[in-house]
């Protein structure tokens, strides 16, 4: 096999003329396209020659311990319809230093590792990985993902230290994240509605969220014929909240005594699924049983209400709710009380859980990832550049950086 053909492969540029080779800081070697007339780097339509520029270099995937740089002397051409562009180069994309390979393995590895073993694994500084995730993303992301939406969720995610907010848009057919924007409450979910089109948004059947009233409006406004359905743990936490103020409640009524101090310890056993209580906190719970009237019963309706989103059947559901409606009322426990308020205002959108069988989880999912991308991403400081990256992480973009 010919030596340069041995370098193409090795270099994974096969696709090339490769004209030679020299040593400089590592390894340089000269290409050129092998077409012969070149095309417009704007339209990528072939155009007239205008001149050469000096030749130049774009950062390659590294051999073993040895940078590679490609160097080509591009052309300029002058097109019809964008004027005088440099030409358009098969290895990389317009306006980058590096080639389409070590991009692709860039962003691969910014899914998944921490910022510093990406910016030393490529020896690349951090702002530099961001704009290449940044053209990754344009050039990658579903310019579909719009199409054929049938059921969405919409969470907002909270970042940096001054309470800055994204809107985060996802597909629960697809399970992937297809929108997301700096800002939250109804008008910016309304750039989503705006982007979405009347068509598509009458195709629109499911809309899960919590009970924010920013997006509640927006959605009824927007897309009437979508159907809220609010998450069934966002629901449930309202309960469990008023649960652990009757607690609190009841510890400053009995302070001082050891009935108090009992109850302090009784967060987890009150609060938690029955299923994944402990024997110690079973035991716990018989005591408050025994003991505790307003603590017991303020359990009970947390139970109660859990059971009743069980249902599959939406009548049998309905009735639970009401039941559950009437007792909690009926419950003198203020917080029970005002919980069961908020409930009932919302009681179709509730159970319309049963129906549709959906809730946030998978936002909350992403919502998890997205954290971690935060983390991940901590120095961009910019919502831009923390966008890219949830769309990379968590849009299904698929990267494969192995060379065939
Ligand atoms: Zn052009």
């Amino acid at each position: 096999m010919r030596s340069t053909t041995i370098l193409r492969r090795v270099v994974g540029v096969v696709t090339l003329f490769v004209s030679g080779m020299d040593y400089d800081q590592g390894w340089v070697i000269d290409v050129h396209p092998r077409w012969r007339n070149p095309r417009c780097g704007m339209c990528c339509r072939r155009a007239p020659g205008y001149d050469q520029r000096p030749a130049r270099r774009w950062r390659h995937l590294g051999l073993g311990r040895c940078r590679v740089w490609i160097r080509y002397a591009p052309r300029r051409v002058d097109c019809p319809d964008c004027g005088v562009r440099i030409e358009q180069v098969p290895w990389a994309r317009q306006e980058s230093v590096f080639t389409h390979d070590f991009e692709e393995m860039t962003a691969y590895l910014a899914q998944t590792m921490d910022k510093t073993a990406v910016t030393k694994l490529m020896a690349i500084n951090w702002r530099t990985v961001g704009a290449i995730v940044d053209r990754v993303i344009a050039e990658r992301l579903d310019p579909d993902r719009f199409d054929g939406l049938r059921n969405i969720g919409v969470d907002e995610f909270n970042y940096g230290k001054h309470h800055r907010y994204l809107t985060v848009v996802v597909d629960h057919d697809r399970q992937r994240v297809i929108w997301t924007a700096k800002g939250q409450g109804s008008k910016t979910l309304g750039k989503f509605f705006d982007e979405l089109g009347l068509r598509r948004i009458a195709q629109l059947e499911y809309v899960t969220m919590d009970m924010a009233a920013g997006y509640i409006k927006s959605v009824r406004e927007r897309a009437p014929n979508a159907e809220i359905v609010f998450d069934r743990f966002h629901v449930q936490r309202l309960v469990s909240n008023a649960v652990d103020e009757i607690r609190r409640a009841e510890i400053h009524k009995l302070a001082g005594t050891a009935a108090a101090a009992f109850i302090k310890g009784c967060r987890y056993p009150t609060l938690k699924n029955p299923w994944n209580l402990t024997r110690k906190e079973k035991q716990k719970l018989a005591i408050v049983q025994k003991n505790n009237n307003a603590l017991y019963r303020a359990y009970l309706l947390k139970e109660t209400f859990a059971a009743a989103l069980d249902y599959k059947q939406p009548k049998r559901a309905r009735q639970a709710i009401d039941e559950w409606l009437a007792w909690a009322v009926r419950s003198r426990l203020q917080p029970m009380i005002k919980a069961a308020r908020t409930i009932k205002k919302h009681k179709e959108d509730i159970l319309r859980y049963v129906k549709a069988r959906l809730t946030n989880g998978i936002v909350e999912g992403f919502n998890t990832r997205t954290r971690m991308v935060t983390r991940r991403a901590f120095g961009f400081h910019s919502a831009k550049a923390l966008i890219a990256m949830i769309y990379l992480c968590c849009g299904r973009i698929e990267l494969d950086p192995a060379l065939p």
